[in-house]
C-alpha cells in the first residue's frame, strides 16, 4: 500500500493507473475509520482493479465553533485497517498542501444543499464540495464512493458532479448499522456509555417513521411531530430537524403519495448525529 502526502504524487499515481486503462475506484474519508467507511472500501475493490482512500480532516467544511480541532484523528490505526484490506494508495494530506497561504475559491452549492444540514451548518457544505472536487481533481478516479449515512451529502455531491460535468461516476453505499440499529459513525466515539444508549433514539424514530407510514399513514407533519416527541423521551437533548422529505430533492411534502426520506439530526450529550431511512410504499 502507497502512503502519499502531496497532490502531485496522488495524481501521479492515479492517472498512471488510469493511462494503463485500469479502473480506479476513490474513497474521500476524513478518517477514525470504522466498518461503515470499510464497506465503501469493500465495494471499490469488488468493482474497480485500484481503490485509493483519502484521509483528510476538512477544515472548511467545520463551522467555527464545532468539533474540527477535537474530530478523532487515527492515522496508525486507518493505515492498519487499510493495508488490512489490500487499498493500493492512501492519500493523507498535511492543511497546508491543500489549503496553502492565499487559498480562497470554494466551489459553489446546489439548492439540495439548502434545506436541513444547509440550514443548521452554514457553510459546511460549500466546504464539503471544494474539498470533494478537489479530491476528485487531484485522484481522477473512475468512480467516487460515498456513504448515504451522509445522505445529503450524497445529494449535494451527486449534483455537484452532474452540473459542473465532473468526469467521475459516484456510488451510494448503504448505511453500516452497528448491531443494535445505531448508524456507525467516527463521532459515536465521542458518546459515553449512557448517550451511547440515548443515541439509539434516531434509529427508533426512524424506524418509528417508516412503521407508520406502512401502517398507511400519510400526514407528514404528525409522523414528524411523533419522531420528535420520540427522539426527546428516548435521550436526546436537542433536535435540529426531524423531517420526511422528497428523496431526491428534499423538498417539503405534506402527504405521503410515494417514496421519501426521513432525516434526523440530533444532539446526545455534546454529540451532533445525524441519521436517515429512505421509506418505499409497500403495495
Ligand atoms: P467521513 O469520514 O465521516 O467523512 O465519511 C467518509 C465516507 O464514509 C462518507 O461517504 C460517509 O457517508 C461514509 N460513511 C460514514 N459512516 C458510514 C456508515 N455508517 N455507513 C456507510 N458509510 C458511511
Amino acid at each position: 500500500m502507497k502512503i502519499v502526502e502531496t497532490p502531485d504524487s496522488a495524481y501521479a499515481h492515479i492517472n498512471g493507473w488510469r493511462c494503463e486503462g485500469f479502473k480506479v475506484g476513490l474513497v474521500p474519508t476524513m478518517g477514525a475509520l470504522h466498518a461503515g467507511h470499510l464497506s465503501l472500501v469493500e465495494r471499490s475493490r469488488s468493482e474497480c482493479d485500484y481503490t485509493a482512500v483519502s484521509i483528510f480532516v476538512n477544515p472548511t467544511q467545520f463551522g467555527p465553533h464545532e468539533d474540527f480541532s477535537k474530530y478523532p484523528r487515527t492515522l496508525e490505526d486507518d493505515l492498519r485497517q487499510l493495508s488490512n484490506l489490500d487499498v493500493d494508495l492512501v492519500f493523507a494530506p498535511q492543511n497546508t498542501s491543500l489549503y496553502p497561504d492565499g487559498f480562497s475559491c470554494f466551489v459553489g452549492t446546489p439548492k439540495v444543499a439548502q434545506p436541513l444540514e444547509g440550514i443548521h451548518r452554514h457553510d459546511h457544505f460549500a466546504g464539503v464540495t471544494t474539498i470533494v472536487l478537489k479530491l476528485m481533481n487531484i485522484m481522477p478516479a473512475n468512480v467516487a464512493y460515498f456513504g448515504m449515512k451522509d445522505y445529503q451529502q450524497l445529494a449535494v455531491i451527486r449534483r455537484m458532479v452532474e452540473d459542473l460535468n465532473v468526469p467521475i461516476q459516484v456510488a451510494g453505499c448503504p448505511t453500516v448499522r452497528e448491531s443494535d440499529g445505531l448508524a456507525m459513525s467516527s463521532r459515536n466515539r465521542y458518546l459515553s456509555p449512557e448517550g451511547r444508549q440515548k443515541a439509539l433514539c434516531l434509529s427508533k424514530a426512524l424506524n418509528f417513521a417508516a412503521d407508520a407510514i406502512a401502517s398507511g399513514q400519510t400526514a407528514v407533519s404528525e409522523i414528524e411531530a411523533s419522531m420528535q416527541k420520540l427522539l426527546v423521551e428516548n435521550g436526546a437533548d436537542s433536535i435540529d430537524y426531524a423531517r420526511i422529505v422528497d428523496p431526491d430533492w428534499l423538498t417539503d411534502i405534506s402527504t405521503i403519495t410515494g417514496p421519501v426520506v426521513a432525516l434526523i439530526a440530533a444532539h446526545v450529550e455534546k454529540t451532533r448525529l445525524i441519521d436517515n431511512r429512505v421509506i418505499e410504499l409497500e403495495n
